[in-house]
């Protein structure tokens, strides 16, 4: 959650966005637009915790900009408030059933906009720690299997979009079950949490996703990554675990190791398909099986290694 929430502003007339910024001052970050598009704009870059968005402009009206948020999947559940001069019934109406959370007249009254604007951003700001609850493994603080399919699904359609490469990494902790059984679960926890941190600290771009796939497995997803770039952090990665110098002693090396099975596809060999995204949930669990039977490979050969096959099942 960010310290100090944003709030977007958007009037085509800039006297009643300094009215606003004015009576808002100190509730958090302020920008503004004068227009639909610029609006728009603004907020894919920022994706601020609340819009007051100005019904009548000309050219893209803010029922035409709400409207293009709410059929966007990551920005529709941005809170917008409708401030207009028109509050008649049916238009009131009409932006709520538009998905607004709220409705203010013009000429705005500053103690009533503070209260609702006030509102509106607590309101965001527990909807977003729920959803970043609901995304978050609680043992270890990782992306959780929820997060990690949408996340899957999400980036496959993007890679197939832009034919770029793509990887998906399944890890196993090995003997885990015996590691519980001689040092107890509570010692096992503690074990996975020191897994799930090593794992965090290896991998690198902010777009790589480590989650816990379910007891002592976890993925790391790695778009925009072929097979090179993916064995070489599959790699990094076994050894990470292994340096971690973790004592399990009935483990055949003696400490705690993980293997790593690893599918990947390069880029501009993924199917064009278009973005159709009917099919997104069989994607998140054809890739991940493709995955496990490198793992299981992986385990086959020894544990403590990775193992690498290409993307199969998915076309
Ligand atoms: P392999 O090398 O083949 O992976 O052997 P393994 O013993 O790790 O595999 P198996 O799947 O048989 O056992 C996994 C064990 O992980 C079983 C279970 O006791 C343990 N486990 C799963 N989730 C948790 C957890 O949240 N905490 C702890 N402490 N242990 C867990
Ligand atoms: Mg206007
Ligand atoms: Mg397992
Ligand atoms: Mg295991």
């Amino acid at each position: 959650m960010q310290a100090s929430p944003s709030l977007l502003i958007v009037d085509d007339d800039i006297s009643a966005i300094r009215v606003l910024s004015r009576i808002l001052q100190g509730l958090g970050q302020i920008r503004f637009a004068t227009g639909g598009e610029q609006a728009l704009k603004i907020v894919q870059e920022m994706r601020p915790d609340l819009i007051l968005l100005d019904a009548e402009m000309p050219g893209m009206s803010g029922f035409q900009v709400c409207e293009t948020l709410k059929a966007d999947p990551l920005l529709k559940d941005v809170p917008i408030i409708f401030i207009t001069s028109h509050t008649e019934t049916q238009v009131e109406e009409a932006g709520l059933a538009l998905g607004a959370v709220d409705f203010i007249g013009k000429p705005v009254k500053p103690a009533i906009v503070t209260a609702r604007v006030k509102t509106h951003l607590n309101l965001k700001m527990a909807m977003d720690q729920l959803s970043l609850l609901a995304q978050t493994d609680g043992l270890t603080g990782l992306a959780n299997r929820r997060l990690l399919d949408q996340r899957i699904e999400r980036e496959w359609l993007r890679a197939r979009r832009n034919q770029s490469a793509f990887s998906v990494m399944l890890l196993d902790i090995d003997y885990f079950k015996r590691y519980n059984d001689r040092y107890g679960h509570l010692q096992g926890d503690e074990c996975l949490i020191s897994v799930a941190h090593a794992l965090k600290g290896c991998v690198r771009r902010a777009t790589d996703l480590v989650a816990r796939y379910g007891g002592e497995e976890f993925a790391v997803l790695l778009p925009e990554t072929g097979a090179e770039g993916a064995r070489q952090l599959a790699e990094e990665i076994v050894q990470c675990i292994y340096n971690l110098d973790q004592v399990h002693e009935t483990s055949d090396c003696g400490r705690v190791t993980v293997s790593v099975g690893v599918a990947s596809l390069e880029a501009g060999e993924l199917p064009h398909l278009g973005t159709d995204a009917s099919e997104a949930p069989s994607i998140a669990a054809a890739l991940l099986a493709d995955a496990d039977r490198a793992l299981y490979q992986a385990k086959h050969d020894g544990r403590n290694c990775s193992r690498f096959v290409p993307i199969q099942q998915v076309v």
